[in-house]
C-alpha cells in the first residue's frame, strides 16, 4: 500500500491542514505520476491566514528597519546555502531542468538582496522652513495584510518578486501559490522562519479559485499582487479594485523578436532557441514569434533548425536542455496548435511530436517545434500558447514588424536584433511594450528596476519589484508641522499661504 503525502497550508508559522476538504494532485511531470496531493483552502482557511497575518502585522510593522533587514539578510544566506534543495523541488514539480531552476532561484535572490537595502529606499523627504517655522516631511507606512497569488511557471521566483519587499516594508503576507507546484512556497516560508521571521508575517494558503477569490474579497486584505493568465488577471483587477484594494495584476504575453537584415544571425539563432524553448516555452518572457525580414528569413530559419537538432528533451534531473510541460492537459492543448498551424497554412519545419525524450514515456513531453510562414490570422499567432512552439513570420522590414508588435493585445516583452543604432532608438520609443531587449531576447530587468508589461500584460499601474514594488507595498504620508512659537498665533480663516 502506498501512502500519499498531503501538503498542508502554512499558517502562523506552522503547517496547518485547515478545514477545507478538497485536495488536488501535484505531478512529477517528467514521470507523469502524482507525487503528492495539495490541500485546497476554503474561505475559512483564508480567513484564518488573514487573521494570523493581521495579528502579526501589529508587531512586525513596529519592528525596526534594522531588524527587518537582518531577517532578510539571514534569509538570503540560507537561500544561497540551500538553493540546490529548492532547485530539486522546482524540477520535481514544474519539470524545468535543474540548471534553469537554479537560474530562477538566482533571479529571486536578487530581489531579496534588493529588499535587504529597503531601509535606504524607504527614506522619506524633509523640507525645513517651507513657511516661517513650518517643516514638511514625508513618511512611508506599510499597507497591512497583503496578498500574493502566483502562477505555476516560476514557483519560487514570482513569489520572491513580492513577499521580500512586502515584508521589508513592514507588511504581513498571505501567499496563494499555484496549486500545480505548491511545495516551494512552504519551503521558503519555513526558511524565513529559520531566518528569524516572526510567525504569521508570511502565511501560505494553497488552493484554486475558491481560495483566490476569498483573498480578493476579504475586507482585511489591503492589496493583491497577482501574476497569471490575462483573463484571470483582469478578473482579479476588477474584483479587487471594486472592493477598494490596491492591485497589480500581471497577465499573459506573446513576445516578438524583430530581426533586421544587418543582425548577427548566429546570435539571433542562439537567442531565439534559448528564449523560445527554455523552460519548455512556459515563460511569460519566452520569445514565441520571430519577425524575420524576408531577405534573411531562409538563412535564419536554417540556423534555428540546425540548433534545434542538438537539443535534448527529457527529465530535468538528467542534464537535458528542456523538460516536460506542466500537465498532460496543458501538453495536449499546446500540441493541438500544431494541427491548427498546418490547417492554417503554416510550414511545420520541426515537429515536436516526434521527440524521443530522455525520460519516462509517461512524462508530459512535447519537443521543440518550429513553424514558418505562420499567418497572422491564425490562433497560433494570436493566442498565448505557453509551450515550446516558435513561430516565424516574414516581414518586409522594420515598419511591418513594429506594426505587428503594436497590434498585439499583449505588451509584456519584445526584442530587436540589429546593429543599427537608429533603428534601436526608434524601436525603444515606438514599441508599445513594457520590457524591451536590444540584442537581448529575455529582457527581465534586474531587481532595482521594475518588471511589468503594457496593455493586456498588466492591469494596474504598479509593476513588480524595484521602486514600483516598494511604492506598491507602502503608503505615503505628508506631514506639515509647526512647533509652538509664542510669537505666532491669531485667527485667519483664509487658505494657508506661506510667508
Ligand atoms: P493562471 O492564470 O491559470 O493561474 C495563476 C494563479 O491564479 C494560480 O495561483 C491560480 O490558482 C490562481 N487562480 C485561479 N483561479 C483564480 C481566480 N478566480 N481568481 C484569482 N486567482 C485565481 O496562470 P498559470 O497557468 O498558473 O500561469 C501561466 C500564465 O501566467 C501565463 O499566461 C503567463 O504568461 C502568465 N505569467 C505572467 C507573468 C508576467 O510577469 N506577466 C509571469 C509569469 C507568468
Amino acid at each position: 500500500m502506498t501512502t500519499t503525502t498531503v501538503l498542508d497550508h502554512w499558517i502562523d508559522g506552522a503547517p496547518s491542514p485547515g478545514t477545507g476538504t478538497r485536495t488536488g494532485p501535484v505531478y512529477d511531470p517528467a514521470q507523469g505520476v502524482v507525487s503528492k496531493q495539495v490541500r485546497f483552502g476554503s474561505a475559512d482557511d483564508v480567513a484564518a491566514a488573514v487573521r494570523a497575518a493581521k495579528a502579526a502585522f501589529a508587531d512586525w510593522s513596529q519592528v525596526s528597519l534594522a531588524k527587518r533587514q537582518q531577517v532578510l539578510f539571514a534569509f538570503r544566506e540560507l537561500l544561497l546555502a540551500r538553493k540546490d534543495e529548492l532547485a530539486q523541488i522546482l524540477t520535481a514539480e514544474h519539470g524545468k531542468v535543474l540548471s534553469d531552476a537554479g537560474g530562477e532561484i538566482a533571479r529571486g535572490i536578487e530581489v531579496v538582496e534588493f529588499a535587504c537595502g529597503a531601509a535606504s529606499h524607504l527614506k522619506g523627504e524633509y523640507s525645513v522652513n517651507v513657511s516661517t517655522g513650518v517643516d514638511v516631511y514625508s513618511l512611508t507606512q506599510p499597507l497591512g495584510v497583503v496578498a500574493v497569488i502566483s502562477p505555476f511557471n516560476f514557483p519560487a521566483m514570482v513569489p520572491l518578486w513580492f513577499f521580500p519587499l512586502a515584508i521589508a516594508a513592514g507588511n504581513a503576507v498571505v501567499l496563494k501559490p499555484s496549486e500545480k507546484d505548491p511545495s516551494a512556497a512552504n519551503w521558503m516560508a519555513a526558511l524565513l522562519k529559520e531566518a528569524g521571521l516572526p510567525d504569521g508575517v508570511l502565511n501560505v494558503v494553497h488552493g484554486d479559485a475558491e481560495a483566490a477569490d476569498a483573498l480578493l474579497t476579504d475586507p482585511e486584505v489591503a492589496s493583491i499582487s497577482f501574476v497569471g493568465s490575462t483573463p484571470i488577471a483582469q478578473h482579479v483587477y476588477e474584483t479587487a479594485t471594486a472592493r477598494g484594494k490596491r492591485v497589480q495584476a500581471l497577465g499573459g504575453a506573446k513576445n516578438h523578436m524583430l530581426v533586421l537584415p544587418d543582425a548577427d544571425l548566429d546570435l539571433v539563432a542562439d537567442s531565439a532557441v534559448n528564449a523560445g524553448f527554455g523552460s519548455a516555452g512556459e515563460r511569460c518572457m519566452a520569445i514565441s514569434v520571430v519577425l524575420a525580414v524576408e531577405s534573411i528569413a531562409d538563412e535564419l530559419v536554417a540556423k534555428i533548425r540546425e540548433r534545434m537538432s542538438g537539443l535534448r528533451t527529457g527529465d530535468g534531473r538528467r542534464g537535458c536542455d528542456m523538460g516536460p510541460l506542466i500537465t498532460a492537459e496543458h501538453r495536449d492543448k499546446v500540441r493541438s496548435y500544431l494541427d491548427v498551424a498546418t490547417a492554417d497554412g503554416a510550414d511545420l519545419v520541426v515537429d515536436g511530436r516526434d521527440v524521443q525524450p530522455d525520460g519516462d514515456p509517461n512524462g508530459f513531453w512535447l519537443g521543440p517545434t518550429l513553424l514558418d510562414r505562420v499567418p497572422t490570422t491564425s490562433s497560433v499567432y494570436t493566442d498565448e500558447i505557453f509551450g515550446p512552439v516558435l513561430s516565424v513570420i516574414r516581414v518586409a522590414g522594420y515598419d511591418e514588424g513594429l506594426e505587428l508588435i503594436n497590434a498585439s493585445r499583449y505588451g509584456n516583452g519584445t526584442a530587436i536584433f540589429t546593429n543599427d543604432g537608429g533603428a534601436v532608438r526608434r524601436f525603444q520609443l515606438e514599441a508599445t511594450v513594457g520590457l524591451i531587449g536590444v540584442n537581448v531576447p529575455i529582457p527581465v530587468p534586474v531587481a532595482y528596476y521594475s518588471f511589468g508589461g503594457w496593455k493586456a500584460s498588466l492591469f494596474g499601474d504598479a509593476k513588480a519589484y524595484g521602486a514600483h514594488g516598494l511604492a506598491f507595498f507602502t503608503q505615503e504620508k505628508t506631514v506639515t508641522s509647526r512647533w509652538l512659537d509664542p510669537s505666532h498665533g491669531g485667527l485667519n480663516l483664509g487658505f494657508p499661504e506661506h510667508d
